[in-house]
């Protein structure tokens, strides 16, 4: 498929993602069938010069290249195990959001069917599907990855993290979990400020950049980590990086404290472990050990 546009792919799965998956392909010239198992959400896109399939075997047996855009796990078996056959000898490339067990399952599933498997995770909207900004993680296989990545592309930044299945996944999840705290913390901003009369969208103005630059501590932190040695010097160390005057401002304030006391409890496991004059990046030890 890739780089010769007379070879068609496959979209199953026409939600909000899996329309602007397979929009992005038809714009490039891609010979492209859709389905959706609810009729009437491919007429947008066959007006745009996609084929639709009747059903998913249809639509299958159409593409040497099968993309699935589908709700989760449970739909994408439903909709590909009565499929194994018309699959075998064809390329999955699953798009739908599963958990890493779940993709490494459904790696192992294709592997019995003969199927050539390739995992992705959508780090973007679908708005920003082929616009700068849009990345998707995949792992599984390097052949898949490798023959569709001009494909792939189309779509946004296409990164591969390795054989194992689950690995796009993973990563995908990290990358939320960083985001939801990331998010947590400016909500727990915006409603210290709140009470003095400071709005939420005045408090965004400062955070954003305030933030943004703060992300410059990321390598930083990443190499003490990697280099497993939080007594470098310079490392502002953990028995600085004392948060009571922020627990305290946020109790005067009237607000919850459980943001700022979640981070002020990795630290003093640390230090109660004895590790005060270590780096503040040394909180991940907190985070690896589950007190
Ligand atoms: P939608 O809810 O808009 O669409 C879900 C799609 O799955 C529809 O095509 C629906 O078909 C289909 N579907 C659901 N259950 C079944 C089933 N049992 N059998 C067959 N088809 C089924 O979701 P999105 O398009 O937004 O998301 C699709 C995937 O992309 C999800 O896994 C999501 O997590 C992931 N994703 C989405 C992002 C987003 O911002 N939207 C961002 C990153 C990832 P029908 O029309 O018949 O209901």
């Amino acid at each position: 498929m890739t780089t010769d546009n007379s070879v068609r792919v496959s979209v199953l799965g026409l939600g909000a993602m899996g329309t602007a998956l397979a929009d992005t392909l038809v714009k490039a010239g891609c010979a492209t069938t859709v389905w959706n198992r609810s009729p009437g959400k491919a007429d947008g896109l066959v007006a745009r010069g996609a084929d639709v399939a009747a059903t998913a075997g249809d639509a299958v047996r159409a593409g040497r290249s099968v993309i699935a855009c589908l709700l989760d796990h449970a739909s994408v078996h439903e909709v590909l195990d009565p499929l194994t056959g018309e699959l075998a000898g064809r390329t999955l490339v699953n798009v739908t959001t599963t958990s890493p067990a779940q993709s490494r399952e459904l790696a192992a599933w294709a592997a019995d069917a003969g199927v050539a498997y390739l995992d992705g995770g959508i780090m973007a909207v679908p708005h920003m599907i082929g616009r700068p900004g849009a990345s998707v993680l995949y792992s599984g296989s390097a052949d898949a990855f490798d023959e569709h990545k001009p494909l792939l592309e189309l779509w946004g930044t296409s990164t591969y993290f390795g054989e194992d299945a689950g690995l796009a996944s993973l990563c995908d999840l990290a990358l939320l979990a960083s985001m939801y705290v990331m998010f947590a913390g400016f909500m727990h901003g915006a409603a210290m400020v709140a009470p003095a009369g400071v709005t939420a969208s005045v408090f965004a103005a400062h955070a954003a950049p305030w933030l943004t630059a703060m992300t410059g501590e990321f390598q930083g932190y990443a190499a003490v980590i990697d280099g497993e040695d939080y007594s470098v010097e310079g490392q502002q160390s953990l028995a600085f990086s004392d948060l009571d005057d922020l627990l305290a401002a946020s109790a005067d304030q009237g607000i919850s404290s459980e943001v700022v006391d979640m981070v002020q409890r990795l630290i003093q496991r640390q230090i109660d472990a004895g590790h005060g004059e270590q780096g503040f990046a040394r909180i991940i030890e907190s985070i690896r050990q589950p007190g």
